[in-house]
């Protein structure tokens, strides 16, 4: 209404348009002054706060780049959160093992290849998620990703110069960084890391993103093949490993003994070898680099070998002494079994000649006790009947008188064998001393003894003895009796005596029973 009411005053209005440009220019002034002053504070911040931590410092320096071509309010804006979202991680990464940024580096890749944005996507989503056990797992997965691209259409130059020039748009030295933070937290191998170190030095120096980029990627295809390799090999060895350990295992086994002394040392090795298997459990199982692992169990393998070594030695000593021992002891025993026979037939010729008359042959007096022994146990047990008969050459002393003591010797052997020849195999037959003979006829009466006494009696007598052609004449009286029940070996012996007395006194040359 005011402006309406000045239509006829057009200098008024004019005027009033002026001041309010000069408000207008003055308020710009005062908003363009604020608008540097802040942005100073925030690259003086950023500069400040730069090296304090390198998962922030892309962001900062983007923040800075961003500030310097001026104040724009929507970028900015997108910078800030993303710069909010490094620092909550980073807060995070204190309470656990978090995840390193990489949001500049997926920024990257869905600018770069937005036709695999969903793959990206999902390649992010599984990082999030901590998916891949650490940042070199990521890496390959996007490499793969690159190289399936690759391998399904090849880039035409026109796209590698699209791709260079989105490169130069896109901030190369934030990439850079967090290319460099990954290769740290990757974990190198021996073999690559004066490569590593290369290319990590390239990234700070900020040459151009495309050979980086190229680079870092080959290197990671490297070292994934390298541990690929490393596995097939630590598969390898390990499985040599089990062959080499079956074989010790059957080594050890093939020298065990059953001695209690050995069996103590036995288990003290198995009780060493078990406590290295089990080190080498642990070292393997925690290892992660192929070649120290091979030296170690090499180490221990070729420990464990000397041990069962010397256990083997030790035990081939004491298995040749043993040896050695039960030779010698066998030797003994055979020459104390030699003796002990050699003693044996010395004693049995010893009784032999103990209880045998060394002239006829014949058992004699100490033989004839035993048997009379014998038999009288038997009579008591069976009552079988017992006959004992004493035979003595009638006037034999006439006979080494007139023929000599050779003729008399000669004689008691012919009568011995006559005696022996002409009675049943079970009758014992001995010289009882001097010209004197007894017979003991088992399961026989004296009445039926009597006959074959008789008939040994005539056979003697007509047996034609001689000394020198002269003709010598023999007769032999026998006195008999029978076991009774109230006899001892001298009463039915006295019986019988006194039976040979009576035939003596009756004219020799006959059989008398008492
Ligand atoms: P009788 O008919 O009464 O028995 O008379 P005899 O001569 O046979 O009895 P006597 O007891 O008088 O003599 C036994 C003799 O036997 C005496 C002894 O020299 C002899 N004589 C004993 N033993 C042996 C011997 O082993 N060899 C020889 N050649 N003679 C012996
Ligand atoms: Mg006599
Ligand atoms: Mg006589």
């Amino acid at each position: 209404m005011g402006i309406l009411s000045n239509k006829n005053n057009p200098d008024k209005w004019k005027n009033k348009y002026f001041d309010l440009l000069d408000d207008n220019e003055e308020l710009e002034k005062t908003h363009k002054t604020k608008e540097e002053l802040l942005c100073k504070t925030i690259i003086r911040l950023s500069l400040a706060t730069t090296g304090f931590n390198k998962q922030l410092d892309p962001h900062l320096i983007r923040i800075r780049k961003q500030l310097k071509n001026g104040l724009k309010s929507e970028q900015l804006k997108l910078e800030l959160d993303k710069f909010t979202s490094a620092l909550i991680r980073l807060e995070d990464t204190v309470a656990d093992d978090s995840l390193t940024d990489a949001s500049l580096l997926f920024e990257f890749l869905f600018h770069h290849f937005p036709e695999q944005k969903k793959e990206i996507q999902y390649i992010e989503a599984q990082y999030e998620k901590k998916k891949y056990s650490n940042s070199q797992y990521l890496i390959v997965a996007i490499n793969d990703l690159i190289d399936s691209i690759q391998h399904i259409e090849p880039i035409s130059e026109q796209a590698l110069d699209l791709r260079a020039q989105s490169f130069d748009s896109i901030d190369v030295e934030a990439i850079n960084s967090q290319l460099q933070h990954l290769l740290n937290s990757t974990e190198i191998p021996a073999k690559f890391e004066d490569q590593a170190e290369a290319l990590k030095q390239n990234l700070a120096n900020t040459p151009s993103l495309t050979s980086i980029l190229d680079e870092t990627i080959s290197l990671l295809v490297k070292i994934k093949k390298h541990q690929q390799s490393e596995q097939e090999e630590m598969a390898r060895f390990l499985g040599q490993l089990t062959e080499q350990l079956a074989e010790l295992g059957i080594k050890a086994s093939g020298v065990k003994s059953t001695a209690d002394a050995r069996s103590i040392k036995r288990n003290l090795l198995d009780e060493s070898v078990s406590s290295q298997m089990l080190e080498l459990q642990n070292s393997s199982k925690s290892a992660t680099q192929l070649e120290p692992l091979k030296q170690l169990i090499h180490s221990r393998l070729d420990n464990i070998a000397q041990q069962i070594q010397k256990q083997r030695k030790h035990e081939e000593i004491e298995r040749k002494k043993a040896k050695q021992e039960l030779e010698s002891l066998s030797t003994k025993i055979n020459a104390m079994k030699q003796e002990s026979s050699v003693l044996n037939k010395k004693l049995i010729t010893a009784h032999q000649r103990a209880i045998h008359d060394p002239l006829t042959g014949l058992p004699n007096r100490l033989a004839y006790d035993e048997r009379f022994t014998t038999d009288m146990a038997n009579w008591k047990r069976y009552k079988t009947p017992l006959s004992l008969l004493i035979w003595d050459i009638d006037l034999f002393k006439n006979i080494n008188d007139t023929f000599g003591h050779k003729a008399g010797d000669k004689t008691l052997i012919l009568i011995a064998k006559l005696l022996s020849q002409h009675c049943r195999e079970t009758d014992f037959v001995s010289r009882f001393g001097g010209e004197e003979f007894t017979m003991l006829l088992s399961n026989t009466k004296v009445e039926s003894a009597l006959e074959s006494a008789n008939n040994i009696r005539k056979i003697i007598e007509k047996t034609a003895f001689n000394s020198n052609g002269k003709k010598i004449s023999i007769t032999i009286s026998c006195g008999m009796t029978q076991l009774t029940n109230m006899d001892t070996s001298e009463s039915c012996f006295n019986r019988a005596d006194k039976a040979l007395y009576v035939a003596k006194e009756n004219g020799r040359n006959q059989c008398v029973i008492l």
